[in-house]
């Protein structure tokens, strides 16, 4: 981090940051010019408050030249992290295809789809029991009883499982989930994240509707920081002014991330734009920008979905999506699990 110190600082103010910074376990390199001093701090500045040193008196401009995650920061970590779920490997060159519906409605649905996506070449099985609905009146989800019909199918049909929390309390109740996932709404949610961190359980963050890349790479600090390194990143697309799509898929943080982070990341192209016939254009692009998976909503009957129906592919689209998709991966030297 470098700090540009103003014309004539005050020489009081000027030792009260030098002695903070010190105190903070930080070395300084002291640049003084005719006109300028430029401080180049040294050492782990991540625990700097860069706008509190901004709005100092004495102090023109700060830089931060090295990003303030850590644990997720590739320079720290230049191998891919690989999260090995149930024999399944995310990241390193993989490529694994998350499928299911969005919400769990009944056991023979969910029994259903789990068999038509596994035979399409899914490995994970996804399915909301607690669902963010942007109404109180819309199904919320079948929460307990969800996760147990999750849990059959699971068993039944021999695949692991992701699905939403979004409540620590319910922690317990996901003993047999395999992957929990983090959604776009709870992103930022701080406290939820620490403990998921305390967890031994592959977490899936999804990006904020709003997040800069950095923020949502904070938010894998806090899960990582208390001890947990088994984050997947998922992109579901963010808000802009363009209406036409649910969210506008930024196909660009894909290729960005894989410089910054060694996490894996997957994309959704299903809440990314919220339209059944945009999945299959979006998963190609995303294969093609690197990305380590996909996360698609798959419903055997999509006119009765209770959830995202819009956006859910029939079975034999998602069996067609996959057929497409492997022609694509020997392109990006990725080779799908199966
Ligand atoms: C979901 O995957 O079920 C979901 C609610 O997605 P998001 O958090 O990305 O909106
Ligand atoms: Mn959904």
């Amino acid at each position: 981090m470098i700090i540009v110190i103003k014309n004539n600082p005050d020489k009081k103010q000027m030792d009260n940051l030098v002695k903070w910074i010190k105190g903070l376990g930080l070395d300084i390199h002291m640049s003084k010019g005719d006109n300028t001093t430029i401080m180049g701090l040294i050492g782990d500045t991540s625990v700097v408050d860069e706008d509190l040193i901004r709005s100092l008196d004495i102090v023109e401009s700060v830089k931060r030249i090295q990003e303030p995650y850590k644990n997720a920061n590739r320079k720290f970590h230049p191998e891919d992290t690989i999260v090995n779920v149930d024999g399944h490997l995310f990241g390193g060159g993989h490529f694994q295809l998350i499928a299911g519906p969005c919400s769990v409605e009944s056991e023979e649905q969910v029994i259903a789809v789990a068999k038509a996506v596994k035979a399409a070449g899914a490995t994970v099985l996804r399915g909301g029991a607690f669902k963010p609905r942007t109404s109180p009146y819309a199904f919320q989800g079948l929460r307990e009883e969800g996760l147990r019909i999750l849990s059959v199918a699971k068993h039944e049909v021999g695949m692991p499982v992701i699905t939403e929390i979004m409540d620590i309390k319910h922690l317990p109740l996901f003993e047999d989930v395999d992957i929990i996932q983090v959604g776009a709404r709870n992103m930022q949610n701080f406290e939820l994240l620490k403990e998921l961190g305390k967890t031994r359980k592959p977490i899936l963050l999804k990006r904020g509707m709003a997040a800069t890349i950095e923020e949502w790479l904070m938010s894998a600090e806090y899960i990582m920081s208390e001890g947990n390194m088994d984050v997947i990143l998922c992109e579901r697309g963010i808000r802009t002014f363009e209406p036409y799509t649910r969210n506008t898929l930024d196909l660009s943080a894909i290729p960005v991330l894989k410089e910054l982070t060694h996490l894996p990341i997957l994309v959704d192209p299903s809440h990314a734009s919220g339209l059944a016939r945009l999945v299959l254009p979006l998963s190609l692009a995303s294969v093609g920008a690197g990305a380590d998976g996909l996360e698609i909503e798959v419903h055997n009957d999509p006119v009765h979905a209770l959830c995202d129906g819009a956006q859910s592919l029939r079975p034999e689209q998602f069996e067609d999506l996959v057929r497409r998709i492997d022609v694509m991966l020997p392109v990006v030297g990725k080779e799908r699990d199966k």
